[in-house]
């Protein structure tokens, strides 16, 4: 069984989703150049437990303020990095932008934060040990930070992954499988690693405020997760609809536009603190 073929039965249903357009592919020097010059930032979208909408944590994402074309998004340029060697360095430093940020929150939040790893951190076998000492000098116990590693990542070295993964685990960070039914993963496989969440993909939750076999596949991905003792995060969630139905199965975490936008350091503060207000 292949969670691919979920994919499958939905496609008929889905309307295309693409990236906008990129009119120039970014050069291999200027991503250098950025990541020298440390001139990539990062953004913050919230995250929150379905039963109660407490605010639980943020995701991290990297962008680039690219001369003349204004911020352009990871799906631009991770590949790019990926390919020129440069993502283990690229992921050290939105690891460490995003702790900073982390750091200077209230410790009684006990926020976590989640950031994204690929293949290439994955097959790193000095990973574990970088994300450790960011961690300890910025003095965030391990359990608050969680990484995200999607299931194709996972496939392209399944070995070397679990090593990884394993030591991560062993130290006490969390670890997510993201967008989780969109690649080619063995459940086979995946059962045998050490994830604590997964990320049900986007594609489905969008679907399963209108149609009722992605409300069959999202409830079943929520199962399969709780069988496995990990908990499940919804993302993509736009419309309440959405997140009424994930509360009703049971669903642990929702991230979306609808709870809020990938936001800069100083926004997600001020949303943090209009939110907390509302609440009392
Ligand atoms: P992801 O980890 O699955 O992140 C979720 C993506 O969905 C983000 O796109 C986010 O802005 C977007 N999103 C969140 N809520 C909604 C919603 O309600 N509707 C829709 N349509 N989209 C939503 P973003 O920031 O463009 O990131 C894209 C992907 O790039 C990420 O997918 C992640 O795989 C990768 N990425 C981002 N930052 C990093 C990074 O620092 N390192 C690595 N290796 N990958 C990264
Ligand atoms: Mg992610
Ligand atoms: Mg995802
Ligand atoms: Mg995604």
């Amino acid at each position: 069984f292949r969670a691919s073929k979920l994919r499958e039965l939905l496609s008929s249903e889905r309307p295309v989703r693409q990236d906008p357009p990129s009119p120039t592919v970014p050069a291999v020097e200027d991503l250098q150049d950025a990541i020298d010059r440390q001139a990539l930032t990062v953004v913050f979208q919230p995250r929150i437990r379905c039963t109660d909408n407490h605010l639980v944590g943020v995701e991290v994402l990297a962008r680039w303020n690219y001369p003349g074309r204004g911020a352009i998004g990871p799906s631009a340029f991770i590949p790019i990095a990926e390919d020129a060697g440069l993502i283990v360095q690229l992921t050290t430093q939105v690891i460490d932008m995003g702790l900073e940020w982390l750091a200077r929150r209230r410790p009684e939040q006990h926020l976590q934060m989640s950031v994204n790893f690929s293949t290439a951190s994955l097959t790193d076998r000095g990973f574990p040990e970088v994300v450790e000492n960011l961690a300890r000098t910025r003095g965030i116990e391990p359990h608050r930070l969680i990484l995200e590693v999607s299931d194709r990542a996972v496939m392209a070295d399944p070995m070397v992954s679990l090593n990884v993964l394993a030591r991560l685990r062993d130290k006490g960070f969390g670890l997510s499988i993201d967008d989780f039914g969109s690649g080619n993963a063995s459940l086979e496989q995946l059962a045998r690693m050490p994830f604590s969440d997964m990320k049900i993909d986007s594609a489905f939750v969008h679907d399963a405020s209108r149609a009722g076999v992605a409300r069959k596949v999202v409830r079943a991905i929520v199962a399969l997760g709780h069988s496995q003792d990990m908990t499940v995060t919804a993302e993509g969630v736009e419309d309440h609809e959405a997140l009424r139905f994930l509360k009703d199965i049971g669903c642990d975490f929702a991230q979306g536009y609808l709870i809020g936008r990938p936001m800069s350091a100083e926004r997600i503060s001020a949303w943090m603190d209009a939110r907390a207000f509302a609440e009392g």
